[in-house]
């Protein structure tokens, strides 16, 4: 279902007089004149989020967690930064939110461990960098940055990647740092519940942005799946499964049930009908997700067009989700 009207659970107007309906409105197709000096988008995740499963105390911790990653990523773009600093920003403070899967509060592995995946590109020279299946590095977004600006390749997985995040200087922690007790709880669900649904096996962080130059970003940072095999790779840490970025063109962060994502191409899907069809971002978004579910996926993405349109697009129960930018912030979970 097409997102264009934002149910927003918060919205901060320092300086605002622009209602949140029109902020709406204004989504679907940007002209140029009307481009946001800077925008950042970004997801916490999709699945089935319900109202009714969803404490007041816990909704509003998600909800000050995704202002806090937008408010990181904003700092970063108000000042001139680059998209790319601005969505690594963004990321970070989720990674660290044990409330989300990436970072502290990753799913366990069938084998009770962590393994992390991370991709992060620029959509002025479309670099891009990815670590998979990294147990070791704390900030797996970092990880990936590295290795787009440090090195001559796209990914590293495994030990390897983790061996790299360490050689270049990053904070290394304990694989039980990961751990937090209801992610090893909804492990020991989902094993022995066997029925393997989407309930709470996934989410993951992302984020999107267009910087005063009109560069366009975009990261991803999860833990996964809960209970997926050791080695196990999903969408995340693929650049055009889960995030790609083109200037001119599109951003996509994603989030979902990664095998559905990686056999579409998800994000370069959405980048190439925006391109070559002349398709809007959320037009684009819809119809791939369309071809996930018409698999029988689940789960949704973040889009930014070349003008700073954007879109929040998904066909699971909820996605935590937010927009800032300098006329304010939105932020929202449910689907409405
Ligand atoms: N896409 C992630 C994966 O399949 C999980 C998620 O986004 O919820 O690993």
């Amino acid at each position: 279902m097409l997102r264009s009207v934002f149910a927003a659970v918060a919205f901060v107007a320092a300086a605002c007089q622009t209602p949140i309906s029109s902020v709406a409105e204004e989504a679907e197709a940007v002209p140029e004149t009307d481009r946001p000096e800077w925008r950042l988008v970004i997801h916490g995740g999709a699945g089935v989020i319900l109202r009714e499963n969803l404490t007041a105390e816990r909704e509003a911790a998600y909800i000050a967690a995704l202002e806090t990653a937008l408010e990181a990523g904003a700092e970063v773009l108000r000042n001139g930064g680059s998209a790319t600093d601005a969505v690594q920003a963004a990321v970070i403070p989720m990674e660290d939110d044990p409330l989300f899967n990436a970072g502290q509060g990753a799913v366990f592995t069938a084998a009770a461990e962590h393994e992390l995946d991370a991709s992060i590109m620029s959509g002025a020279d479309r670099d891009a960098g990815a670590v998979a299946g990294v147990k070791r590095v704390k900030n797996p977004i970092l990880a990936a940055r590295a290795v787009m600006d440090q090195s001559e390749h796209v990914m590293f997985a495994g030990a390897g990647a983790d061996a790299f995040a360490e050689s270049v200087g990053l904070d290394m922690v304990d694989n039980s740092y990961f751990d937090t007790e209801s992610r090893r709880q909804s492990l020991e669900r989902v094993l022995r519940e066997m029925a393997r649904t989407d309930a709470d096996r996934h989410g993951t962080v992302g984020a999107v942005a267009i910087d005063v130059n009109g560069n366009l970003a975009a990261a991803t940072t999860t833990g996964g799946m809960t209970a997926k095999a050791a080695g196990r790779i999903g969408d995340s840490p693929l650049i055009g499964a889960a995030t790609y970025a083109q200037n001119g063109v599109c951003a996509v962060s994603a989030t979902g049930h990664g095998e559905y994502f990686i056999r579409v191409a998800v994000a370069k899907t959405i980048c190439a009908r925006v391109e070559l069809a002349g398709e809007s971002v959320g037009d684009a978004a819809q119809s791939a997700l369309d071809q996930v579910a018409e698999l029988g996926g689940d789960g949704g993405v973040v889009v930014i067009d070349g003008n700073g349109g954007y879109e929040y697009v998904f066909n699971s129960k909820g996605m935590y989700r937010g927009m800032i930018d300098p006329n304010g912030m939105e932020t929202a979970i449910f689907e409405e």
